[in-house]
């Protein structure tokens, strides 16, 4: 078993390294033990796999998002063409209005004989 501080050789089952002292148990989470190897591998996978799915669920995100922001604008846009043609047909009625009450007028003025036509 090598030390992991200063490399010395010790023998298999060794708590403590003979020549530094360091606790040789941390040799079980060493880069070589290949328990330790394939549950790095396991969790590599794993992340890769979460962060596939972490970015799906932004793109989903991103795109309800920006659906939302077309339908609003879309909204946005008809409400402008439903108020715009209110206003027009507002605009139109009052004309229509002023040259009803104008007709009247000059009627009822030829009825009274003050105007002529
Ligand atoms: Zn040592």
């Amino acid at each position: 078993m090598k030390c992991p501080q200063c490399g010395f050789e010790n023998e298999e089952g060794s708590n403590f390294c003979k020549y530094c002292g360091v606790p040789l148990s941390k040799q079980d989470y060493s880069e070589d033990n290949p328990y330790v190897k394939r549950r790095r591998v396991e969790d590599q996978l794993n992340n890769k796999a979460n962060e596939e799915d972490e970015m799906k669920e932004k793109i989903e995100k991103e795109e309800r998002i920006r659906a939302e922001a077309r339908a609003k604008a879309e909204k946005e846009v008809k409400d402008k063409e439903q108020k715009e043609k209110k206003k027009k047909g507002g605009f139109f009625s009052t004309v229509w209005k002023m040259f009803e009450t104008a007709l009247i007028t000059a009627w009822i003025l030829r009825f009274l004989g003050i105007i002529d036509f």
